[in-house]
């Protein structure tokens, strides 16, 4: 970030959908570390910050629920100062506030989406925002592959006056890193439910990666596809040729594609289910597989740890489970012997960063992503809306 906010009203797209618990304190507070730096740096510049942010998926206009006043004990907390809160991010009281607000101060906006024009990427709805501040920052990566007002309709009032905060500026930095700049060999490892999810990005990565891993339940279609017996696993059938295709393209253009050669599996999907171990394309009738063996963690920790460039998607098996998170858990310590070794490696997408998380392991490699299903589409598109409104009409 090259601006000096010095007197300047620094107008904050913040990704603060944060998890609730039941007495509305903040369970994670990840999102809301990740936009510090940004806030820190216009506030040591000498300006001020007028936040704004959505919160999770209020349907019918304002709710108690999906106040982002629930968050300013966290927010104060981890500033270290008392937060200034407005109760509608349009309203006359709203400018006002942001009109007198002083340098050094922070104003939160109440939640956007109990507008429904933010997700529509209203214009005008946009063009009120833009009028909280002089400078738009946009440091919500989470969000930044929703065309919403706040995220991408609001940057073409800000001809001149924009740019990325710290935040998206880091994770660019590191996709970008991995897909295009990494130290070879590139290991790309992908898990997770299903394989409809991934196709795109698996099809992307065969471009990219020297080897491509790959486990969770999505596995077993590729399995049942090479003539595997995968008793009641998970399985999408009418992917079986993608499954088979992705192979042939990985095969032509010489990406060794890593499937799993055993698995735990049990007889019903509970932790309390009867388990063991088979080779993966043995697997009983009536019996699932729900976490990759121990001969596929060897494999798979052997290529991992040999790696100079690692992306993480997805969980091994299903984590959540004691049972079946050694997969996981193995692939997610294997990552971080590699990084200690010198490699770089990504996290990204929702349930590996909450598995890396669960094992406290965030802190043992190169980046942590904080926008799932936005990582995702980068890669998938090579943009984001919210990344293009920033870019374009400068
Ligand atoms: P995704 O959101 O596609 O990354 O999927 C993550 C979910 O996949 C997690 O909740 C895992 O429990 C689940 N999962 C991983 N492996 C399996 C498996 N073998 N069978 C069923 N679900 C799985």
């Amino acid at each position: 970030m090259t601006i000096n906010f010095k007197n300047k009203k620094a107008l904050i797209r913040v990704d603060f959908n944060v998890p609730l618990d039941a007495q509305f304190n903040v369970t994670d507070n990840t999102r809301i570390l990740a936009a510090l730096p940004t806030i820190k740096k216009v506030l040591e510049d000498g300006g001020s910050a007028i936040l704004m942010s959505h919160l999770g998926r209020p349907k019918d206009g304002p709710t108690d629920k999906y106040s982002l006043k629930h968050l300013l004990p966290e927010l104060n907390r981890v500033l270290g100062m008392q937060v200034k809160f407005v109760d509608d991010c349009i309203s006359e009281e709203s400018f006002r506030i942001s009109s007198s607000i002083k340098d050094g101060e922070v104003l939160l906006l109440e939640n956007l989406r109990f507008y429904k024009e933010e997700e529509k990427g209203d214009v005008e709805f946009a063009e009120k925002l833009a009028k909280h501040g002089d400078i738009y920052v946009n440091d919500a990566f989470g969000t930044a592959h929703r065309a919403h007002a706040s995220t991408a309709i609001i940057a073409q009032f800000f001809p001149q006056n924009k740019t990325f905060g710290y935040c998206i500026e880091g994770e660019l930095k590191s996709i970008n890193k991995v897909l295009n700049d990494g130290k070879k060999p590139f290991t790309a490892i992908m898990g997770g439910a299903k394989v409809s999810d991934k196709i795109v990005i698996l099809q992307q990565l065969i471009d990219k990666a020297d080897n491509i891993i790959i486990g969770g339940g999505m596995a077993f279609t590729f399995v049942k596809a090479m003539g595997g017996n995968i008793g009641k696993s998970l399985v999408e059938d009418d992917r079986l040729q993608t499954a088979l295709d992705i192979l042939a393209d990985a095969k032509k253009k010489k990406v060794n594609i890593y499937i799993p050669v055993d698995a735990t599996i049990a007889d019903n999907f509970s932790n309390e289910a009867n388990i063991k171990m088979v080779d993966v394309k043995n697997i009983p009738e009536g019996w699932m597989g729900l976490d990759i063996g121990h001969e596929t963690e060897k494999i798979f920790n052997e290529v991992v740890s040999n790696s100079n460039t690692i992306l993480w998607n997805g969980p091994m098996g299903v984590f959540e489970m004691s049972n079946f998170e050694s997969g996981t858990k193995s692939v997610a310590e294997a990552i971080c012997v590699a990084t200690k070794k010198g490699a770089f490696s990504l996290i990204g997408g929702g349930d590996s960063v909450a598995a890396i998380n669960k094992y406290n392991l965030g802190n043992q490699v190169s980046y942590v992503s904080t926008g799932g299903g936005a990582l995702l589409e980068y890669i998938e598109a090579g943009t984001l809306p919210g990344i293009d409104a920033m870019l374009n009409n400068s």
